[in-house]
């Protein structure tokens, strides 16, 4: 009999530790959840879609410090076939990838919403500084004389530049994760170019990338860019690339 009660009272404890144990997993595994969701809310992302309405041919300093200058915000492109300046291609592309990347739980921040502005390529670069930002992409699409050249590129800052070399080897990584994201989903990526020459990359005290989404001098890239189906599968696949660097 006092057998029986002891081996009850032992079976109790047994079945009471084992819930106990389960109860505090999932206590665990929600937490690890929320954690997650809660620091990509405190992960800032700036999107800058490239150009604006009017160009400003008025110079500012390529870098800090430098006495070489160029125009504060060029013209950009228009496609052959739609017709469309870049500036717009850009901003629609850049509103796709925001709304995808706030979904993820990213806090995502712009340069500009609209396309009546005039914020020049170095404010641009010191705005993502100021907000503290932990990347930036800045949206373009290409163009050139020859109009059979098709594909994406991505555009890093260089190694060589003193005014980046903090920022090129997470700006790279962000680069290769964009660009393997992007072919996975079967977009044609010529390669991923270090440049030492653009004012927006000099300035950026944050990692940086420019995604120069295809060539609007190619009569069907032009038609394929402006594309609703194929602006989402081309942002989605960069959100993704980006979400990977953070997941790491
Ligand atoms: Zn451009």
């Amino acid at each position: 009999m006092k057998n029986y009660k002891l081996f009850f009272i032992i079976l109790f404890f047994w079945v009471f530790g084992i819930l106990i144990d389960l109860s505090l997993l999932n206590e665990k595994t929600s937490v690890v959840s929320f954690v997650e969701e809660d620091t990509k809310k405190n992960i800032i992302i700036c999107i800058d879609p490239g150009h604006q309405e009017k160009g400003d041919k008025n110079l500012e300093q390529v870098a800090p410090g430098s006495s070489q200058k160029k125009p504060r915000v060029s013209q950009g492109a228009t496609g052959v076939a739609t017709k469309k300046p870049e500036y717009v291609l850009n901003l629609e592309a850049s509103l796709v990838l925001k709304d995808i990347l706030q979904k993820k739980g990213y806090n995502v921040i712009m340069t500009r919403e609209s396309h009546n502005v005039n914020i020049s390529n170095s404010e641009r670069a010191i705005f993502a500084n100021q907000k503290n930002a932990n990347f930036v992409i800045r949206i373009h699409a290409d163009s050139l004389n020859d109009s059979s050249k098709t594909g994406a590129s991505i555009l890093i800052p260089s190694k060589d530049n003193s005014n980046t070399t903090s920022i090129y080897e997470v700006s790279s990584d962000f680069a290769n994760l964009i660009k393997e994201s992007m072919e996975n989903s079967g977009i044609k990526i010529n390669g991923i170019f270090e440049r030492n020459d653009i004012t927006g990359f000099n300035w950026s005290k944050v990692p940086v990338v420019i995604l120069e989404m295809g060539f609007l001098s190619n009569y069907n890239e032009d038609l394929m860019m402006s594309d609703k189906n194929y602006q989402n599968k081309m942002m989605e696949s960069v959100a993704n690339g980006i979400d990977k660097y953070f997941n790491k």
